[in-house]
């Protein structure tokens, strides 16, 4: 088995090659943007199913690159995450989102994403959660952190304590991308999720597929009758919000009710909408 590692190795190609150096520049370039304050965090609404109030906006990065205009978070996330830089871009994001929330209505929350990666080093999600708080006074029941599932396949023991050290703050647990990874819906159970988020592929054909029909009513059912929100993101019109309503999902987010926003845009937007 030793030998294997470096086996691997023969098989490497030029093209490889170009992508490893391409990966790599764009790791000293979201470093050098980390350092410029270069990122710069939108916020998409999610508003409730039946009134459309706005019940929390979720924080989502941009990257604003000088020459290569906006690269996506999906660009860049990974190369964040294998280079550690997620370790600081996370930080930041709490702080930003925490500080960015104090200036909205009580009532709306702030969903921050959390990478595997910072959730695999405890202690020090714990103390950037905890000093995110602090620094801008936010209280803790509005800020809800979303984990996806796949960070609950491993070492349970361990992401169950972290989990409750979580909840013992206070803030909001959301799983991610639900029904995209291997977890069944005894997950929900198991770990006491304050929400669960109904992944985007199931939501875009829920109108036409009787199999994403099925999971979303299965999902909102269960979760309904265990007390836990649903979120269903992605929804891009009418028909579908009116089959999420009638299945009894809870909120929605999604090009139909708006795209992600500056901060400028989103204040106009809670003006607006809490004046309707
Ligand atoms: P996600 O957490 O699943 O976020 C939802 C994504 O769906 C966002 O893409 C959002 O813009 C997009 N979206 C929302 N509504 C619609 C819709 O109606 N139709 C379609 N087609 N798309 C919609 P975005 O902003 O490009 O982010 C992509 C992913 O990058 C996120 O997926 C999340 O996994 C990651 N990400 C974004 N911000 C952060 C962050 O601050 N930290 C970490 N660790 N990951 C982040
Ligand atoms: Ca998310
Ligand atoms: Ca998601
Ligand atoms: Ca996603």
């Amino acid at each position: 088995a030793k030998g294997e590692g470096r086996n691997r190795y023969c098989f490497f190609e030029p093209e490889m090659g170009t992508k490893i150096h391409a990966r790599r520049t764009l790791e000293l370039e979201l470093r050098k943007a980390v350092e410029m304050g270069d990122l710069e965090l939108y916020y998409q609404p999610q508003v409730e199913s039946g009134s459309r109030q706005i019940a929390g906006f979720e924080a989502l990065i941009r990257w604003h690159h000088k020459e290569r205009g906006d690269i996506p978070p999906e660009e860049f996330i990974s190369v964040a995450e294998d280079s550690g830089l997620i370790t600081e871009i996370g930080r930041w994001v709490l702080e930003q989102a925490c500080l960015e929330a104090m200036s909205w209505p009580d009532s709306i929350q702030v969903a921050v994403n959390v990478s595997p990666v910072q959730f695999r080093s405890a202690k020090a999600l714990l103390s950037d959660v905890r000093s995110a708080l602090l620094l801008s006074g936010l209280p803790a029941h509005r800020l809800e952190l979303e984990i996806t599932e796949g960070i609950l396949m491993q070492d349970t023991a361990a992401n169950l304590e972290l989990l409750d050290s979580l909840r013992r703050m206070g803030v909001h647990i959301a799983m991610d991308d639900f029904g995209t990874g291997y977890s069944s819906l005894g997950y929900i159970r198991r770990f006491c999720f304050d929400r669960i988020k109904i992944d985007r592929s199931f939501i875009n054909d829920v109108t036409t597929s009787k199999d994403s029909q099925a999971v979303v009513q299965a999902v909102c059912g269960l979760c309904s009758t265990l007390g836990i929100q649903t979120v269903a993101e992605g929804v891009e019109n009418e028909q579908q919000l009116q089959f999420l309503f009638d299945e009894g999902c809870s909120l929605i987010q999604g090009y139909y009710i708006a795209r992600p926003m500056a901060v400028a845009d989103l204040q106009r937007l809670i003006v607006d909408w809490t004046a309707a």
